[in-house]
């Protein structure tokens, strides 16, 4: 690690702790050697983080892997001990929040789905939640000393230095102190993230994104963007992020959840798909669309995949229309931004019919956007409690180098 103005001896080993870290969770048990190529640093470095960090527990030694034919010295990876504690993740979205408890790899251990209940005051809600949360950890038996964090995902921008909640659409109209509120309740240091760049985090510290400037597009149930820029979440005034779903398109239509009318998201979200599914099934040649109605009931988001198979020359031109629509404000914010890759997440995204059409349409626009440049999230089928896992264990694992997670109980 080389040494710049300003860092002192124990700012240095806390950095190279925190790097072996994050390389470590990116790429799982790695040898000695290959941790002090990566971090460029001395293997006699390596060596003291480990020896240091195995004693903590922090990360655990690894059986040699068997290398037939292989000769020369033996490579004995260490890994992080991903049982070291568990992360309480919370995500709060408009109808349910989700409670889980997770290792450090963000591999679930148990989770509970609560009703959203909006009738509540924030405060007697979040209360509400932490009691859920105390039962789930007793149903675990896990005493909150074995929690390293509680991370909250909610929708819209949050004031993450602070746990603030800004403006959680459909939530919540006011701002919310969320981390306040919860640290009352549950003791153990909480975190809050908005939901997309929880999700971003996840996908920076677990290994899926290797490139430091990325745009971040979510397709489903609205649409949420996040730009990394030099390898962070970027957020500028008011902790806004990237919000490509409030880029103005029409001046009609519905009025979106933001307030405005116009708004991208309202063209294309789960629930406008649904409502033109809705009025398509209508058409006398609808007949694909009517029996399905018939068999899994009225489009909804649950149901919207079956939908999204049929074949019926109206619902192409409609579902390549709105591809259209958002490929041109994708194709905008990758002209003003200029990022390496985009990554898409998504239950809307994850449905290849609209993947491909998005696609077809974004290639059309501009011709210098590839193929390449586009990864699909793995992490859906995780969306409920990876983002939420992944900050805690980054802002009290990670940053901290390991050291102080345990003195850093609330105040
Ligand atoms: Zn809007």
């Amino acid at each position: 690690m080389m040494r710049v103005k300003g860092q002192n001896i124990e700012n240095v080993k806390v950095i190279n702790r925190s790097s072996t870290f994050r390389l470590l969770l990116a790429n799982g048990p790695l040898s000695r050697i290959d941790i002090a190529a990566e971090l460029n640093v001395t293997p006699a470095t390596v060596t003291s983080i480990c020896n240091e960090l195995l004693q903590k527990n922090l990360l655990v030694q690894h059986e040699e892997l068997d290398s037939p034919g292989k000769v020369g010295r033996k490579k004995c990876p260490v890994g992080l001990n991903y049982d070291y504690k568990h992360v309480l993740s919370i995500a709060i979205f408009p109808d349910s929040a989700t409670l889980s408890i997770c290792n450090l790899a963000a591999s679930l251990v148990d989770s509970v789905v609560v009703p959203t209940r909006r009738s509540l005051s924030p405060d007697l809600f979040l209360a509400h939640l932490a009691e859920r949360c105390i039962k789930l950890l007793w149903d675990n038996q896990l005493a909150k000393d074995r929690i390293l964090g509680v991370g909250v995902a909610v929708l819209g921008p949050v004031n993450h230095i602070e746990g603030i909640s800004l403006k959680a659409y459909s939530i919540w109209e006011q701002p919310v102190p969320v981390r306040r509120l919860l640290e009352n309740e549950l003791h153990i240091p909480v975190y809050v993230e908005s939901n997309v760049c929880a999700l971003i985090e996840a996908a920076l510290l677990y290994g899926e994104i290797e490139h430091p400037n990325v745009l971040a597009v979510q397709w489903g149930p609205g649409i949420g963007s996040v730009s990394v820029i030099g390898g962070k979440v970027f957020k500028g005034r008011n902790f806004h992020t990237a919000e490509l779903g409030h880029n103005f398109v029409d001046g009609i239509g519905e009025r979106c959840r933001c307030g405005k009318v116009g708004c991208l998201e309202t063209k294309l979200s789960v629930d406008a798909i649904a409502a033109e599914m809705e009025r398509l099934s209508g058409l006398a040649k609808a007949k694909a669309l009517r029996a399905l109605r018939d068999r899994v009931g009225p489009p909804c988001r649950e149901n919207l995949d079956k939908y999204l198979e049929v074949a019926f020359p109206p619902l192409e031109d409609y579902l390549k229309d709105i591809s259209f629509r958002l490929a041109v404000v994708v194709n905008n914010a990758v002209q003003v931004l200029a990022p390496d890759r985009i990554i898409l997440f998504g239950e809307l995204f994850a449905n290849n019919r609209l993947l491909e059409y998005f696609k077809e349409k974004i290639f059309s626009i501009n011709e210098t956007i590839v193929d390449d440049m586009f990864l699909r999230s793995d992490f859906q089928s995780r969306h409920t409690y990876i983002g939420a896992t992944a900050c805690i264990v980054k802002h009290l694992l990670v940053d901290t180098g390991g050291l102080n997670e345990a003195a850093k109980t609330h105040a």
